[in-house]
């Protein structure tokens, strides 16, 4: 049996999860937040019991170095040589990653180079993968990119229509990202209509705090939602999705802001926190849409008119359908958000089953027998994937 670590680090986070492979059974997993900070809390999961610490973390390094120092003083390895290998999530791989890459200077170049179109994202996940492969040098480790699974879109699909010179010069395009679960959800899809990923057609919808839907033809992403940056496409939690650029210069001019406080608060203060002004999160505005709160059900129904537009034109791009399939934090609890999108996507042939998606748990048809193209809820799961990965480059197997 394989111990593989799955990492994900952010700007001032770092959640693990530790498998044991093949079998894909997860022996621990945690958080570390706060990086950083005199009172940063480390949070590992022993037994299924929590179990927090208040403690300094002064950066990545001394994170990993507390966080594997636990596994050996818990007796969840026995000692580090244990760990097999370490995948890492790395949020932009550009056009260079059209798959997740084994980790040498090159491959850390590349991510750096990156890092030009990810300034937030890119430099957190290596300063995890540093902190990592200093600790950790004999094994190998892996970068799973978000963007890899929608390399495979057409230039037609990924090309803005801006001077041909900012495309050759700053690589500016669409990439896209959340494609690890897109990827999951999308063969899990398959494997529940009984088919081959190539012979599925499929619109895939995370909907979390961040948001993204892609069309997946034939087992291979066509188009996705986010582009750029993860500001694209549908109103999130606090992102504003799509609107008309021009909106930027005007309130630069009529609010005296720069444009990087503009971006800021359509990435920030914008979605269902800014049209609600409540909060970004769905459950506070379905509580306050049932409580009768006319902006908190606006901040709701705009982004699933939003999600139901992209459904349709994907479903034009796909020709031809078999699921739309649900996951991600909203995605995969909140029976209101699904049943408003599918209502509103009927012309498609989706019906929905109103008891399965009210009630029931885990991977579920919410559809109706009769429902020419069928709804699923799937819960993503973008760390097994990145442990899949991890053994199939480090060619662990
Ligand atoms: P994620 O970014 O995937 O972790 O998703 C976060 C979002 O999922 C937040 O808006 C949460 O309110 C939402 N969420 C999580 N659990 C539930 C639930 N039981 N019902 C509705 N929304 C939920």
């Amino acid at each position: 049996m394989l111990k593989i670590m799955a990492v994900n680090a952010g700007s001032s986070s770092l959640k693990f999860k530790l498998y044991e492979m093949p079998n894909e059974f997860v022996i621990t997993e945690g958080v570390v937040e706060r990086i950083g900070k005199e009172d940063a809390y480390y949070t590992i999961k022993v037994n299924g019991e929590k179990v927090k610490q208040v403690l300094p973390i002064k950066d990545h390094a001394v994170a990993v170095k507390v966080l594997l120092d636990d596994l050996v003083d818990k007796g969840i390895v026995k000692d580090l040589n244990e760990i097999n290998g370490v995948g890492h999530r790395v949020v932009q791989g550009g056009s260079y990653f059209k798959d997740s890459a084994l980790i040498d200077q090159e491959v850390i170049d590349k991510i750096d180079e990156m890092s030009s179109l990810a300034p937030l994202h890119n430099p957190a996940n290596l300063t995890g993968i540093n902190a990592f492969m200093k600790v950790l040098p004999n094994v190998p480790h892996v970068a799973v990119f978000d963007t890899s699974f929608h390399q495979t879109m057409e230039k037609e699909a990924y090309m803005y229509a801006l001077p041909y010179e900012w495309f050759e010069k700053y690589k500016i395009r669409k990439y896209g990202f959340h494609g690890t679960s897109h990827k999951y959800v999308s063969l899990k899809a398959a494997e529940v209509l009984g088919k081959k990923p190539e012979e599925v057609n499929l619109i895939t919808c995370h909907i979390g705090n961040g948001a993204s839907i892609a069309a997946i033809k034939e087992g291979k992403c066509v188009d996705t939602s986010m582009g750029l940056t993860p500001l694209e496409g549908i109103p999130m939690g606090t992102r504003s999705g799509d609107i008309d650029p021009a909106i930027i210069e005007m309130m630069c001019r009529t609010e005296n802001l720069t444009a990087s406080e503009v971006i800021d608060i359509l990435n920030k203060k914008s979605g269902y926190l800014g049209v609600s002004g409540i909060s970004n999160d769905s459950r506070d505005l379905e509580k306050a849409m049932n409580e009768g709160n006319e902006r908190a059900k606006l901040a709701l129904d705009l982004q699933y008119k939003r999600i139901a537009d992209y459904i349709g034109a994907y479903f034009l791009t796909l020709g031809r359908l078999d699921a739309i399939v649900f996951t991600a934090g909203i995605g995969e609890n909140s029976a209101h958000t699904r049943k408003e999108i599918l209502n509103r996507v009927k012309a498609l042939g989706v019906e929905v089953d109103t008891d399965a998606n009210e009630n029931g748990k885990g991977i579920r048809d919410i559809s109706t027998k009769d429902s020419k193209v069928k709804a699923f809820v799937i819960p993503t799961d973008e760390e097994i994937m990145i442990a899949r990965d991890t053994v199939r480059l480090g060619k662990l197997q």
